[in-house]
């Protein structure tokens, strides 16, 4: 089981680790692999354990690096899977939902849409919530307008790593550590949000415009950021997304809150303009009318991304004030133009509006509540189609943009524990990034100290300075 277990459970590989000895297939280090079905089984796991032993948590296996899953020599792995429960409630005056620790988004996702409310989730289907949550995960779609998931965290259930169970909420000590760094300090059993209504979403509309060469793309890149950043960073009521895909695609995804009160064809007639000014053709224009249409809309693609394996490398980038001209020209320049996206043709670069809700809201110790402007280079291929030259290939050239990123002023590279690959040599990632600020990084390399002394939690995107 153990040797099937990390190709059944992990989503993809990370592109570092298919670097060595080729067709070799990637497995877990860990000695064991639990499937532990409550609270009291965690615990009593933990506490029968050796005090030294090292214990990693899977939730939806889409972490990039595979630091969880692959784990290491002597560690545990307890696999969430069996966690799935998912109750509606009601606590004070807030109506609520408490997950599982096993939970995925499609999941939350279908159950909250039958409750007729909605979450700022992310955009993968099998990505899981827990895993999302205690590592800061945005929403570019949503948290403008309802902050990050974690920012509507009300409670927690977790397991410590001397095997206590503990229940905690905002006046905890550990609680705001646990939602940006989370990974590193307990085991989530269950967590409980609070919800929103259906209605904060109006709809959304998204075009997919197709381009030949990565010139008309850079071209259109360039004139649509000044458009996202010049009328949509601005207004708080919308959020806008634009993605240069490897299969020669612009897909531009502008989502409308409750609170919008313009025409939505103002924000997207620009867009259509400049395709046809460019010479290029609009081939799919679609409405979501509801939240959960605007949550789904993105699951066919990303379903049919499942290759043998699928390599990753995902690296983040972006600005905590408005982008300037030489910032995004930096993008269009360098990420847009130079990422390996015909050697990795499942690679995506994604270009967000962040900020609103989730600048305003309670802060958490995750670069993602701090940023306005958010870049996101997801480097992906089938690794099977590929020769070790070419994998490495692919690797030195993402690598080669990050360098370059990271000598753009003003661009802040890597802060995000969702969106930043902690397994590349030689990249440091700062901790104040990371986590938001100085103060957010001592405070959860306080809270670590304290509560895992032991480094029990050790596979996590933090290893390297947690
Ligand atoms: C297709 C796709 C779409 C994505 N979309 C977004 C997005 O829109 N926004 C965004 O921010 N990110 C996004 N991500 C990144 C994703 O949020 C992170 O990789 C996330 O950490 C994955 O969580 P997981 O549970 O699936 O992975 P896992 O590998 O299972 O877990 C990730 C980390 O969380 C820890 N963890 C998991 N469960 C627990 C638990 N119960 N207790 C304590 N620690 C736990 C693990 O130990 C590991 O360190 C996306 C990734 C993919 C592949």
């Amino acid at each position: 089981m153990k040797d099937t277990w990390l190709a059944e459970r992990a989503s993809c590989v990370s592109g570092n680790r298919l670097l060595g000895g080729i067709d070799e297939p990637i497995r877990t280090k860990a000695r064991e692999i639990y499937r532990p079905g409550s609270a009291q089984q965690i615990a009593e796991l933990i506490r029968s354990l050796p005090t030294g032993t090292p214990v990693a948590s899977v939730c939806g296996g889409h972490e990039s690096s595979n630091a969880a899953a692959v784990a290491g020599d002597g560690a545990v792995i307890l696999d969430m899977a069996r966690l799935k429960s998912i109750e509606f409630h009601r606590d004070g005056a807030h109506a609520v939902v408490t997950v599982g620790g096993g939970v995925v988004f499609r999941e939350l996702v279908e159950a909250v849409r039958e409750r007729k409310a909605a979450l700022p989730v992310g955009t993968g289907p099998g990505v899981g919530v827990v895993g999302y949550v205690v590592n800061g995960g945005l929403s570019g779609y949503f948290s403008r307008r309802l902050g990050l998931l974690g920012q509507r965290v009300m409670r927690l259930t977790v397991v410590t790593a001397r095997g206590e169970i503990r229940v905690l909420t905002p006046a905890d000590e550990l609680f705001t550590a646990m939602l940006g760094a989370g990974s590193a300090l307990a085991v989530v059993v269950d967590v409980t949000f609070e919800l929103a209504g259906e209605n904060v979403v109006r709809g959304a509309e998204q075009r997919v415009i197709s381009f030949e060469t990565r010139d008309q793309a850079v071209a259109f890149a360039r004139e649509a950021l000044r458009i996202q950043r010049d009328h949509v960073l601005p207004d708080d009521s919308l959020s806008m997304e634009l993605v240069v895909t490897g299969t020669k695609a612009l897909v531009a995804t502008v989502v409308f809150y409750d609170t919008f009160q313009g025409r939505m064809a103002d924000f997207v007639a620009p867009l259509e303009t400049l395709a046809a000014r460019l010479g290029l053709r609009v081939v799919a224009a679609s409405h979501f009318g509801s939240w959960f249409e605007t949550a789904a809309a993105l699951w066919p693609v990303i379903d049919g991304m499942k290759e043998n394996p699928l390599a990753m490398l995902q690296h983040c980038m972006g600005t905590e004030g408005v982008p300037s001209d030489a910032v995004l020209d930096a993008v269009c320049d360098t990420i847009i133009a130079e990422a390996p996206l015909d050697e990795a043709p499942l690679s995506i670069v994604e270009i967000r509006t962040l900020g609103g809700a989730a600048v305003s809201k309670q802060p958490l110790p995750s670069g993602n509540c701090r940023h306005l402007f958010f870049v996101d280079l997801i480097t992906l291929y089938d690794a099977q189609e590929k020769s070790l030259a070419e994998r490495q290939g692919i690797t030195d050239a993402t690598r080669t943009v990050m360098e370059k990123a990271r000598g753009v002023e003003g661009l802040a590279v890597d802060f995000s524990g969702t969106h930043s690959q902690p397994d590349d040599p030689e990249m440091g990632v700062s901790p104040a990034v990371i986590f938001g600020t100085e103060a957010m990084a001592a405070m959860v390399r306080e809270r670590k100290r304290r509560v895992d002394p032991g480094n029990r939690f050790r596979y996590h995107p933090y290893a390297k300075f947690l």
